[in-house]
């Protein structure tokens, strides 16, 4: 270990990097780490925590419009995006310190720049310093894609400068059907823009149980949201402020902002990643096996650099167990099967698990358990909106394989129904587990009728 100035060299202070450089240095590594923009990474900077603050921000009309049903009166309201962004801002500053003091009691060194691979040990600095590595971590993260080039594309923005934008575009176009486009999308519609979403495929939240897709598709039209599938932008122009955007299906459309969530890919280009001999995966992402090692044995990828599971959490749990794989004597690995997820979209989604399509290509027998429902407090408000439940089980063995709930709070309760589809609960555990009422949540423990059946047909 001598022969080299550290134990672990990090490439990217986000939530995988960051997680793996901390937990290394409490087992007793000497640790450096590298970031080129700001610590805390895509999640904390221009990810989940700003675009959840955003989200809290939007969902402030829905109230006030609900409001009136309970016999409150609000006075005209109002809504300043310069306040709004100043205040996320200034506590995304204060994440970021924490962050990065989190790091430094831990012991752990951070330089401010950018870093890459010079060889299996080795790491080149920006400002020409070299620093010798026992072991590399790769956590460089992803990046926004914008698809196949366009006319005019350089008038389209991200996520990344959503977060930014000078004032509140009254009219905004979004490219993708995915969860950071609808996210947007709810953001912007709240705050109150006018909000056109185009999709190529033939329905948003493409890998969704199909009812869940439909469910949010109907009820964000119905907030107003005007959602266009099966169709492109083809070209932006630009013309005194405005954006005009052609559309393949010959249709133009007027915007003051133009958004592309279309994807994301891991970021690995000029890294030294091939010149140092480390494998490319098919997904585009560092190929690594289920330690987080790639093909150079002295170097290791976690996040989304990897193109696995795209998630903060995710990234904490693979940079985590590989600290202590290498650095613990505790080889672990993750496992990838269930992983909940949510959109924060308006309506929400939360889910874990098969959707209703993979269950029934994996089991002989698929049970279907779903609700849909009005909540109780649309009762007063009027509020034309339904909440959607749905338990996905293996008709076999009687396990929860899926959870899907679209409506007020849907991630905060499939957060708590992952514990119990984790530890493998059968439909007959939530039937036993005690209602509380009244909530939205009680109907996933009352679920008496089984919705619909399916038997796998034998292959031809
Ligand atoms: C708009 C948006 C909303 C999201 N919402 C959610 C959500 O609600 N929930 C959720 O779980 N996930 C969400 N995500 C995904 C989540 O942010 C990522 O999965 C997570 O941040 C991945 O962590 P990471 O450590 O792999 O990479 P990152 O957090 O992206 O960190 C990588 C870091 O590496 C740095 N870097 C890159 N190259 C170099 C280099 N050569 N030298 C030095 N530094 C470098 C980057 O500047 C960056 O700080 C969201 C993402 C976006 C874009």
């Amino acid at each position: 270990m001598s022969d080299y100035d550290v134990d672990l060299f990090v490439i990217g202070g986000g939530s995988g990097g960051v997680r793996a450089a901390r937990v290394a240095a409490q087992h007793g590594a000497r640790v450096m780490v590298a970031e080129e923009y700001r610590v805390g990474g895509t999640c904390v900077i221009r990810g989940c925590v700003p675009k959840k603050l955003l989200v809290y921000a939007s969902r402030f009309r829905g109230e006030f419009e609900d409001a009136a049903g309970y016999g409150w009166s609000v006075p005209q309201w109002s809504f300043d995006w310069p306040t709004l962004i100043a205040n996320k801002d200034k506590e995304i500053a204060r994440l970021e310190a924490a962050y990065t003091m989190t790091l430094g009691k831990a012991g752990v060194t951070i330089v401010k720049q950018r870093a890459v691979v010079a060889d299996s040990h080795t790491v080149q600095l920006a400002d020409g310093k070299r620093v010798r590595t026992a072991t590399v971590l790769i956590a460089t993260g992803g990046a926004p894609t914008y698809g196949d080039p366009i006319p005019g594309i350089e008038h389209a923005i991200s996520s990344n400068e959503a977060f930014h934008l000078p004032r509140l575009p009254q009219h905004v176009l979004i490219q993708g059907g995915g969860y950071i486009a609808l996210e947007f999308a709810g953001i912007f519609a709240g705050l109150g823009s006018n909000v056109t979403v185009i999709y190529r495929g033939d329905n948003i939240l493409r890998g969704f149980d199909d009812e869940v897709r439909h469910h949010v598709r109907v009820d964000m039209e119905k907030r107003g949201v005007k959602v266009i599938t099966g169709c492109t932008v083809t070209a932006i122009e630009k013309n005194g402020g405005r954006l005009f955007a052609r559309f393949s299906n010959g249709f133009q459309h007027t915007a003051d902002c133009v958004m592309f969530a279309t994807g994301r890919a891991p970021n690995v280009d000029r890294l030294g990643l091939k010149e140092a001999g480390v494998a490319i995966a098919n997904n585009g992402g560092v190929a690594v096996d289920e330690y987080s090692r790639s093909s150079v044995p002295s170097i290791y990828a976690v996040g989304d650099v990897t193109n696995r599971v795209n998630l903060t959490p995710v990234a904490v749990r693979e940079g985590h167990a590989f600290a202590d794989t290498v650095f613990g004597g505790k080889p672990t690995a993750v496992d990838h099967s269930k992983v909940p997820t949510a959109v924060f979209s308006d309506p929400e989604v939360g889910a874990i698990g098969l959707t209703e399509g993979r269950a029934r290509q994996r089991f002989a027998r698929t049970d279907i358990y779903r609700a849909m429902f009005r909540p109780l407090k649309a009762a007063l408000s009027g509020r034309d909106t339904t909440v959607l439940v749905k338990l996905v089980v293996d008709g076999m063995t009687d396990r929860v394989a899926g959870c899907h709930i679209v409506g007020e709070g849907a991630a905060e309760m499939v957060q708590m129904a992952a514990v119990a589809v984790t530890m493998g609960a059968t439909k007959a555990d939530f039937d036993a587990t005690m209602a509380l009422h009244p909530t939205t949540s009680e109907e996933l423990v009352t679920l008496r009728t089984r919705t619909a059946s399916y038997v796998r047909q034998a292959a031809e």
